[in-house]
């Protein structure tokens, strides 16, 4: 890879609110091209057959990069509650069933919680990224989380999934009050991100002194 060629990093997913969290952290490096699976009409979809977050990430990564020849980097996270024994987990989009939608979902975690005293709310998002080369090698691995409790009623309007259920005890607001800006700070893939970037950039740093 030269000096002057771009690296293209293809984000294993069309999530659209994902790839707008990971743009603005990377605009400032314009030597990093970023995709999404939209951008590949060969992309395929990838069974999130694994047990942890970790392994779901390294599926979505891997498989998708031997089939582009790409960098793709594998996100996958979801949120886990305390007084429901880390669930729903690695099952988060698809908690309340076959055809889940953020609002049947959110339904769901509001009846399951029902009862449960304010001691015992405690709730934590996971976001474990995973790179992989165009072989299909795992090249970079990390993880971030974020704690908050889940409040008995949804509030605010900005986020997506659980976020106007998931309060931020600091500030006694949900992510979907704190709103994108504060959320980017704050989150389990704000953090993953920034632990991602500067391995990232070493990764293109050795590539281009390889060429
Ligand atoms: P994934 O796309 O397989 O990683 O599934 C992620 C699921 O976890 C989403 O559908 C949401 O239900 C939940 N989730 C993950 N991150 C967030 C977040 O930042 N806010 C709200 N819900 C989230």
């Amino acid at each position: 890879m030269r000096q002057t060629e771009p690296f293209v990093l293809v984000l294993g997913t069309g999530n659209k609110k994902k790839r707008g969290e990971l743009e603005f952290l990377l605009s400032p490096y314009q030597q990093i091209q970023l995709r999404t699976l939209d951008d590949f009409p060969d992309s395929i979809e990838v069974a999130e057959t694994g047990a942890t977050f970790g392994e779901n990430a390294a599926l979505k990564a891997c498989e998708q990069a031997v089939v582009l020849s790409q960098y793709v980097l594998g996100e996958d996270s979801g949120i886990s509650v305390q007084a429901l024994d880390g669930r729903p987990g690695i099952y988060s989009a698809r908690y309340s069933g076959d055809g889940a939608t953020d609002e049947s979902n959110r339904v769901k975690m509001i009846e399951e919680m029902k009862g449960v005293p304010a001691d015992k709310r405690t709730a934590w998002y996971t976001c474990h990224m995973t790179l992989s080369d165009p072989e299909g090698n795992v090249c970079i691995d990390c993880e971030g989380r974020c704690y908050g409790r889940i409040i008995d009623h949804g509030r605010g309007d900005a986020g997506f999934g659980y976020d106007p259920l998931f309060e931020i005890p600091e500030y006694s607001m949900t992510f979907a009050e704190l709103g994108d800006e504060v959320k980017a700070v704050l989150s389990h893939r704000g953090r993953a991100n920034r632990i991602f970037l500067p391995k990232l950039l070493s990764l293109i740093a050795k590539l281009q002194q390889e060429s």
